[in-house]
């Protein structure tokens, strides 16, 4: 088995060298956290981007879309609670300079203590097999105890200074003896809040100029326009508005590829409801959103929920649908029970109400709010590391092949005439013009055939079709499976029909 680290590397090389991802402004050596969606790149996340909004928007009569303005004005950012509580605290290494969240350096910490449990309670499942019980185990052994109650303590210890003096966390710090994880100083500043949000400023000359943030999140540009969207579309409550778009979050500790950028595109929707009836919907949409998930295939392990305890102001019950990522599990969409904070914040800071009349009910209310918040980058990053393999072959040798769900692919099938003479590329053309109006198609005539069988497999290609001299005489053509590799012999006519079926998103969507 590959280690963990390498596997990441390979899924960060495998996206640059097939022109999936690239480091933003590369040619000035990158810029930290900011990345380039190359040639496959943008339509992988394009098609994630429309197999959310389809099942979202189009399958649900009662949610509509929303393309709310990057920019909004500055006072969202107040009554949202942006501008006072959007922080994460962080410390710096006064000898090497660096800067780390210091929540996330105590974190890591007491994780490696963790993990030398899950080592202890590992090594005692292989010694005792079958008969291994590890729920005694964990009770009853002495080392295994003290190294989960200190993992513990250390976690509750940080929840505890995180909420009410970040004095303790530093103090914490010292006492555990972190060290700098890059040089080993233990020379630390003490721990400040830091705002996440990108300030920018709108308007000409310097002293008229208006405060202006970048958003980190799009959440707020659907509940400023929740009166607009309900009113002119005469929505009824329960309704929901989707919308996807970029986000800006200055975040301090930024490695992990896009799982953590500074901009980033998230993929949200509002569910207004009746007061009262919130929590018959976050359990609805906690469901739904993991039937999504699993409708691509990827493996009913590799997601599993985590239920927030600790809750954000805003929030009456929360949940993360956590992914295992290269680097472990992780989160990869929240959903979120908001209440009414948002709207009746937004409420009192404009002066505005912002209400439903509810005919059935013959009432005024602020509707509660669920929302389900996936990033659209840290999708792409599930898909792709999940999708990317190395499979050993029969004859001894290995091919590396991207599994992505075929719904998801970038390109749906290569058409490749077996030889570049005789009329094959003339026929592999016509293939092309015939299928480009329902597809993505490629067409590729360099290199043996095998290899370009093995360059579509890298890319994710699910179909591979090669014209070759039978062509000529019959109008059949080989049509190639990447998964299986299995090859069929099929009519030129039948070939849309066949890719049809395996990329159509109705054919996907109906497995939630
Ligand atoms: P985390 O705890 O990982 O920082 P969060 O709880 O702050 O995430 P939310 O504010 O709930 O995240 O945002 C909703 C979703 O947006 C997340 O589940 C994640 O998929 C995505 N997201 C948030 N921050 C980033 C980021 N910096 N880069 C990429 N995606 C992000």
């Amino acid at each position: 088995m590959a280690k963990q680290e390498d596997i990441f590397k390979n899924v960060v090389s495998h996206a640059k060298e097939y022109g999936f991802i690239f480091p933003s402004s590369e040619v000035y050596d990158g810029l930290s956290a900011v990345y380039d969606y190359a040639q496959n790149g943008v339509e992988l996340k394009k098609n994630i981007r429309e197999y959310w909004w389809k099942s979202m928007v189009q399958m649900n009569e009662n949610i509509v879309g929303l393309d709310a303005a990057i920019l909004m004005h500055p006072t969202t950012w107040k009554a949202s609670g942006h501008v006072d509580a959007f922080n994460d605290p962080l410390i710096d290494n006064k000898d090497s300079k660096k800067r780390y969240r210091a929540d996330v350096l105590v974190e890591d910490y007491a994780e490696k203590i963790n993990q030398k449990a899950q080592k202890e309670i590992e090594k005692a499942r292989a010694r005792f097999g079958d008969a291994f019980n590890e729920e005694e185990f964990v009770t009853t052994n002495a080392r295994v105890i003290e190294y989960l109650s200190k993992y513990k303590e250390i976690l509750s210890r940080l929840a505890k200074g995180m909420s009410d003096d970040l004095q303790d966390v530093k103090a914490l710090i010292e006492e555990l003896e972190i060290a700098d994880p890059e040089t080993g100083s233990r020379n630390w500043t003490d721990v400040k809040q830091f705002n996440l949000m990108f300030g920018t400023k709108l308007g000409a000359s310097a002293d008229s100029a208006m405060d202006l943030y970048l958003r980190p999140e799009t959440a707020q540009g659907i509940f400023v326009n929740f009166l607009n969207v309900q009113k002119s579309g005469r929505m009824k409550v329960p309704f929901g508005i989707a919308q996807t778009g970029k986000a800006f979050r200055n975040e301090i500790v930024a490695r992990q590829f896009i799982f953590r950028m500074r901009e980033f595109e998230q993929m949200e929707m509002q569910f207004f409801v009746r007061p009262g009836e919130e929590m018959k919907w976050y359990h609805h949409w906690k469901e739904a959103r993991l039937n999504w998930h699993l409708s691509l295939g990827l493996g009913k392990e590799n997601y599993r929920f985590h239920d927030h305890e600790k809750l954000a102001h805003y929030a009456n019950a929360a949940a993360d649908i956590e992914f295992n990522f290269p680097f472990g599990f992780k989160e990869l969409e929240g959903i979120h029970s908001r209440t009414d904070f948002d709207l009746k914040a937004h409420e009192q800071y404009s002066g505005r109400k912002l209400q439903y009349f509810d005919p059935e009910l013959n009432e005024n209310y602020v509707p509660y709010v669920v929302e389900t918040s996936v990033g659209l980058d840290r999708m792409f990053l599930a898909v792709f590391a999940t999708s990317l393999q190395e499979e050993a072959l029969e004859d001894g040798s290995t091919r590396t092949v991207l599994k992505l769900p075929a719904v998801l692919a970038p390109t749906k099938a290569a058409v490749l005439p077996l030889v570049k003479k005789d009329g094959l590329p003339e026929i592999s053309k016509k293939i092309i013009e015939d299928l480009k109006w329902d597809f993505n198609v490629a067409y590729d005539e360099k290199d043996a055939v095998g290899r370009r069988y093995r360059r579509q497999d890298a890319l994710g290609t699910p179909f591979c079709i090669t014209v070759d001299h039978q062509t000529l005489e019959d109008e059949t053509v080989t049509i190639r499976h990447r998964d299986t590799m299995k090859q069929d012999r099929v009519k030129i006519t039948e070939l849309r029909a066949i890719i049809e079926n395996e990329v159509s998103m109705k054919n996907w969507l109906m497995k939630m």
